[in-house]
């Protein structure tokens, strides 16, 4: 490993040059520069490791200079140099992001210890942004193993169990058509636990702020409703929309916005008594639009209320557990909407129905 580097900023060039000597020893390369501008001028043209700033500078004090080197490189470990009578101002300058401080004058050995818990400072967040990034890269080829290791497979079974079913590949007896009925709808859940499991993954917060236009929420909604009206009419269920003509537009990514849209109604129709109805309303409150899906199903009991949003929850209710669920989608809900800027809210009753409301900032 390289030895790490320091940058010296002191008018004093005394100061300098004895933080020189004494960092030196430890086999710690050393620059020096005289005033906040030299020594900006230095770390952008080659990064350190750690800066001591002098906090009492004529041209340009170490409050200003720690902000402006954090402000070009964040990960930088910076270290005040102030004098007795500044502590106040030492933790003002903690506040702008210095790591620590040194008062004046100091001793060799106060120096050093210093410096080497701002250097494993320093090694220590390097650590631990290699593993967040090899965590971030573990996810993304768990991701695509499972796109096409897994799902392409279990689709192809899933078809070849249907044409079993539709008779092609010959005549089945009533016991093996009942076998094959129970296979292919454990691999239906299964294939809804992938597909939800990456799209959980696949929600990136910084993404989805790049992909956020201005829509109308109809819009949103329509398509939403399109994929969903089959299950709606198998359950007797009534679908009934209120959107205001002169509703503002809604700033979302449009793709993931229907996504969480439909997972919020396939819910209503899924939870949902027999013949039920769903109403699904927007409006403006509080500078938000807001879209509720109001059901009129089992509701959900206020003890599990906090935990509905957590992921693989599902209610141990058994009208609930009749149905087919991962219990991620409410997470995945939540995750697109945070990923907006916006927010989910419940309400419920038991054995009355349900109402959620989805947050959103207006275009
Ligand atoms: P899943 O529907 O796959 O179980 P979700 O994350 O979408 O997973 O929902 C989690 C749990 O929240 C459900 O299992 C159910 O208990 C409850 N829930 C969600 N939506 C409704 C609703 N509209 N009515 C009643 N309960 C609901």
């Amino acid at each position: 490993m390289d030895p790490p580097k320091i940058l010296v900023i002191d008018d004093e060039e005394i100061a300098r040059i004895s933080c020189e000597r004494v960092l030196k020893r430890e086999g710690i390369r050393v620059t020096l520069a005289s005033g906040g501008r030299e020594g900006l001028d230095v770390l952008m043209r080659d990064p350190h490791d750690l800066v001591l700033v002098d906090l009492k500078m004529p041209e340009m004090d170490g409050m200003e200079v720690t902000r402006r080197i954090r402000a070009l490189d964040p990960n930088i470990v910076a270290i005040i140099i102030t004098g007795y009578a500044t502590i106040e101002s030492a933790v003002a300058v903690m506040k702008e992001g210095a790591y620590d401080y040194l008062p004046k004058p100091f001793t060799p050995d106060e120096l050093l210890i210093v410096v080497r818990r701002g250097l494993e400072k320093r090694r220590l967040d390097r650590e631990s942004r290699a593993l967040r990034e090899e965590k971030e890269a573990m996810e993304r080829n768990f991701i695509t193993m499972v796109t096409h290791q897994l799902r392409s497979p279990l689709a192809a079974i899933y078809q070849y169990l249907e044409v079993l079913l539709s008779d092609l590949g010959g005549e089945l007896g009533e016991m093996q058509r009942e076998m094959i009925e129970r296979a292919r709808e454990r691999l239906e859940g299964l294939l809804e636990l992938i597909n939800d499991w990456l799209d959980m993954s696949r929600i990136r917060a910084g993404e989805i702020v790049d992909r956020l236009r201005a829509v109308a929420l109809r819009t949103c909604v329509d398509a939403a409703l399109a994929g969903l009206e089959l299950s709606a009419r198998e359950r007797g269920v009534s679908v009934s929309t209120a959107i205001p003509p002169d509703l503002p537009e809604v700033m979302v990514d449009p793709e993931s916005f229907r996504e969480a849209l439909s997972n919020v109604i396939s819910n209503a129709v899924k939870y949902n008594r027999e013949g039920g109805r769903i109403w699904i309303r927007a409006m403006e409150r509080d500078g938000w639009v807001v879209v509720e899906v109001e059901d009129t199903g089992y509701g959900i009991r206020e003890a599990e209320i906090p935990f509905i949003f957590e992921q693989f929850y599902r209610s141990k209710a058994s009208e609930i557990r009749r149905q087919q669920g991962t219990g991620l989608g409410l997470s995945i809900i939540r995750k697109i909407l945070q990923a907006h800027g916006g927010k989910v809210e419940v309400r419920s009753e038991l054995g009355k129905g349900t109402t959620f409301s989805l947050f959103i900032n207006k275009a």
